[in-house]
């Protein structure tokens, strides 16, 4: 497909942000095009692919308005539903609770996404990298060579090394950028349960973060770490980490003695909240651009997606001449900014606990499976703040 000289919106990114965007743009009224790098949408996969029902959403950002592709998409792509969460600590007393959702095929749902946003009407071009950005014009290069086109307004749904949000000034100061380094094998031939999500805590196997078993149906599951690369042994990579994970811990490693990897995923989790602006007078970021994920999971499908609608629906108004972009940034943080808050909040406090597993075990036994799972959705009930604040002066 050969671009038109403008548009009124451009999106930079088919991921779940890229894709609400643009559907939400096309549907109120805006010329769309949504370009992506890759040459088959959603491939490379780089996700566990979990996705609460609505409901869990609804519960952790209750002001949040859904975009109906989160809760509503084909059979096709779900690999398995899930009914139970269950959180193990170093001691492997494990506590769970129950939980609503679905371990999703991101291929597929990626290309879900991208198909509504073209039904809609906006034009999809794959295998297309924006090279350049100079006010609202971008220089494009792809499959059908080298472009310049123009945009009333510029969508940064580009991950978390966002160029847009580089180009556009957008970005987080260098001081307070947080993330967390992700691997993981899609695995065939494992003992799990089918129907429970897994994650693991302890410094020796995941410092700073968890591991975690996702199944993916008939024997097969996900099986991951997201680290962060300060708290680890020197010398000691994510990938080291996931085999000592699989072939030492106490608890999994009987599970996934069997494992046959099929593939191998790595990504990086922005975890430290959204910056100070996420929209200028010409442009927006929203997703893993703008660090729209869910600190103390990595969740970032959710946000991503409540926040790609925000943006398509303000950047059609601005490009009709109705609002400002800067509109977005206040409507979003309306909808969720204070669970985003909190959750970062939440993991700056885990942070000082997961560097002792015995604060850990400690933790995780007054913490009782119902508060774990309003912690897993971003808020830090009052009881539980004061109780892991003690633990971490305590151990000073
Ligand atoms: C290992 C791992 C596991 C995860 N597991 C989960 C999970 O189970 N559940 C969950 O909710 N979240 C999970 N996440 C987080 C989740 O994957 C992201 O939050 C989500 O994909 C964000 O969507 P997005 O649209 O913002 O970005 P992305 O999905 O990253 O999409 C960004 C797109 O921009 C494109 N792009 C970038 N630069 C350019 C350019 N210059 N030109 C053209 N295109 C460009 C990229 O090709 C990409 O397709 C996980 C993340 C990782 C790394």
């Amino acid at each position: 497909m050969i671009p038109k000289a403008s548009y009124d919106v451009i999106v930079v990114g088919a991921g779940p942000a890229g894709s609400t965007a643009a559907l939400y743009a096309a549907r109120n009224g805006a010329s769309v095009l949504l370009l992506d790098k890759k040459r088959e949408i959603g491939n490379p996969i780089q996700c566990a692919g979990f996705l609460p029902d609505a409901s869990e959403v609804g519960a952790l950002m209750p002001d949040a308005i859904l975009p109906e592709t989160l809760n509503n998409y084909p059979d096709s792509c779900v690999l398995r539903h899930i009914k139970t969460q269950r959180i193990i600590p170093p001691n492997c007393n494990a506590k769970e609770f129950a939980v609503k959702g679905a371990v999703l095929d991101r291929r597929r749902y990626d290309q879900f996404l991208a198909g509504q946003a073209a039904e809609a009407g906006a034009e999809l071009m794959v295998k297309t990298r924006v090279t350049k950005i100079q006010g609202t014009t971008l220089e494009i290069s792809g499959i059908f060579g080298k472009q310049t086109i123009k945009t009333k307004a510029l969508i940064g749904a580009d991950g978390p090394n966002s160029p847009v949000a580089k180009a556009k000034g957008l970005t987080m100061k260098p001081e307070l950028k947080e993330t967390s380094v992700a691997i993981e094998y899609q695995v065939r031939m494992v003992d799990i349960d089918q129907d429970a999500l897994e994650m693991y805590f302890g410094k020796d196997y995941v410092p700073g973060g968890y591991a975690w078993i996702f199944p993916e149906g008939e024997g097969r599951a996900n099986i991951g770490i997201g680290i962060r690369s300060g708290m680890a042994e020197k010398g000691v990579s994510a990938k080291d980490y996931l085999q000592r994970f699989m072939h030492e811990h106490p608890l999994a490693a009987p599970k996934l003695k069997n494992a046959v990897i099929m593939n191998i995923i790595a990504g990086i989790i922005p975890v430290n909240g959204a910056p100070a602006k996420t929209a200028s007078e010409d442009s927006l970021i929203v997703g893993d651009a703008a660090g729209h994920i869910i600190a103390t999971n990595g969740g970032g499908i959710p946000p991503a997606m409540i926040a790609g609608k925000i943006a398509g629906e303000t950047a059609a108004e601005f490009a009709a001449g109705k609002c400002r972009l800067e509109e977005y940034d206040r409507r979003w943080r309306a909808q969720f900014g204070p669970a985003l808050e909190t959750s970062v909040q939440a993991r700056q406090i885990m942070d000082g606990i997961m560097k002792s597993d015995a604060l850990m075990n400690a933790a995780f036994k007054f913490i009782s499976p119902e508060q774990m799972k309003v912690m897993q959705c971003g808020k830090l009930p009052g009881p539980v703040k004061l109780g892991l604040q003690a633990l971490n002066r305590g151990k000073k």
